[in-house]
């Protein structure tokens, strides 16, 4: 019980759009997802599409709005190449007349516990089958997942939004204690604030902004963190982590473990926090990655965002990417910005092809070390201790923070992605137009997502399905 199937918006419009146009006049219409599948927490787990298919008009035996039958061939090729060479799951989802939330009928139950003990008798991976059924402009319905025995169901958790919505509230809120911890954000919602309660966010680099924007997002409620650094403090430092001492930089803190610090102040009780000392390369991350709501990536260097975005994209998780710049210019005078990245989730741009990071540098930052010191004399390697200060990474760490609340709260779209860039001394806020960072084609995002055209189009535009 528990587990999540999770459509993240770019991937169900272009679905549901396909599922529009498969509709033969006022008929129903089928279509799958298949989806991939890993365990968020004990006996939790967590369904995400990589392909989807909607059947064209004429692969059907037979459509009409009481009752839908694919053409055999058809069904057969589909289970094939997507379930029976793969290890996806299927989700499959079909609508029935009316605009009220639809039930699914003695006949739909009948169909699928007999489909569900197929895939467990014929198929060596044992997929589960989840099922959905949808209005007729497939904009309410509800989802179930079946046994692999067919004999029963029970409804799983359909998650469309970037971060998990959970209005049930907890009777902590009822608490004086948090009730007036809150006092002055109430205005924001019982919602907002146990909705921030219970997202569990991870934290990749925790320096100078990593530090500032735990401190924020920690004051405004997130009390479940999970912080990966492998640096210790030193007193280079100093000029920007909030509440880091001489003595700590002495000390040679772990860096995790003095961010940890600084949640713990402000939450002695109640809040989870695993500070974990290591690169983002350690694989032992991974599962933390998969369990994560959100995922922050504010380290100092290319080649860690890019394992971050790799991540991201592999486990579907939604990924805000923090970054400072600071350079001084010919005429002397200094160029300093701040860029706030989210690519959208599920595909179309990520950090690589959108070129928020640059992949040279990423490859060169990991080159053996001969190529690196010749990269880095020749100028081609910018020097990791790069200019930064406090104030800077507070206006970056802010905004980003500023920039959580109102997608949780609604006011900012994320469906595209979102890339700000804030110059300073200019007072110029730089918004990318993300349609054009759109790259279908891209090594990293663009082919283990989901195929923004259709995969078997032409098998669909045409009438060889059978
Ligand atoms: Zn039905
Ligand atoms: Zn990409």
């Amino acid at each position: 019980m528990g587990s999540i199937v999770q459509i993240p918006p770019i991937i169900w419009l272009a679905f549901r759009q396909a599922m529009l146009q498969g509709k033969k006049d006022n008929s129903e219409v089928i279509g799958f997802l298949f989806c991939e599948r890993y365990l968020i927490s004990k006996k939790k787990m967590r369904y995400i599409p990589k392909v989807w298919i909607v059947p064209d008009k004429d692969c059907y035996e037979y459509q009409s709005n009481q009752a839908l039958v694919l053409k055999q061939d058809f069904h057969l090729y589909l289970l094939k190449t997507y379930v029976f060479q793969s290890d996806y799951h299927i989700i499959h989802i079909h609508t029935h007349e009316g605009q009220e939330i639809p039930e699914f009928s003695p006949i739909d139950d009948q169909y699928e516990s007999q489909y569900a003990q197929f895939l467990t008798n014929y198929c060596p991976h044992k997929p589960r089958l989840i099922s959905g059924v949808f209005n007729e402009s497939l904009e309410k319905g509800k989802f179930k997942i079946w046994q692999r025995n067919g004999e029963d169901s029970e409804a799983i958790i359909y998650q469309k939004e970037w971060l998990p919505v959970n209005s049930s509230l907890k009777e902590e809120y009822e608490n004086t204690e948090t009730k007036l911890r809150f006092h002055r954000q109430q205005m924001f919602g019982q919602g907002f604030q146990h909705q921030l309660a219970q997202l569990n966010v991870t934290l990749i680099g925790c320096g100078g902004i990593g530090s500032i924007f735990a401190e924020l997002l920690g004051r405004l409620g997130v009390k479940k963190w999970t912080l990966i650094d492998p640096d210790q403090l030193d007193i280079t430092n100093l000029n920007r982590m909030p509440s880091a001492t001489l003595k700590m930089a002495e000390q040679k803190w772990y860096k995790v473990h003095y961010v940890k610090g600084l949640l713990k102040k402000i939450y002695p009780t109640g809040s989870q926090v695993k500070a974990l000392p290591m690169s983002i390369q350690d694989t032992s991350i991974i599962p933390e990655i998969k369990s994560s709501d959100l995922i922050v990536v504010a380290t100092d260097n290319h080649y860690s965002r890019q394992l971050a975005q790799e991540l991201a994209i592999a486990y579907m998780r939604p990924l805000v990417c923090l970054g400072t710049h600071i350079e001084v210019r010919e005429e002397n005078q200094p160029r300093m910005y701040t860029r706030i990245t989210i690519p959208p989730l599920g595909g179309n741009w990520c950090l690589m092809c959108g070129n928020i990071i640059n992949l040279q540098q990423a490859s060169l930052e990991v080159a053996p070390s001969d190529i690196h010191e010749l990269a880095s004399q020749r100028g081609y390697l910018q020097d990791v201790e790069t200019p930064s200060v406090f104030w800077l990474n507070g206006i970056c760490a802010s905004t980003a923070v500023g920039m959580i609340q109102e997608i949780i709260t609604g006011f900012i779209d994320i469906s595209q992605g979102l890339d700000w860039i804030y110059e300073f001394s200019t007072s110029n806020w730089l918004k990318t137009d993300v349609s054009y960072l759109n790259t279908p084609d891209c090594y990293f995002c663009g082919e283990k997502i989901l195929p923004q055209e259709n995969p078997l189009s032409s098998l669909m535009i045409g009438s060889d399905c059978s």
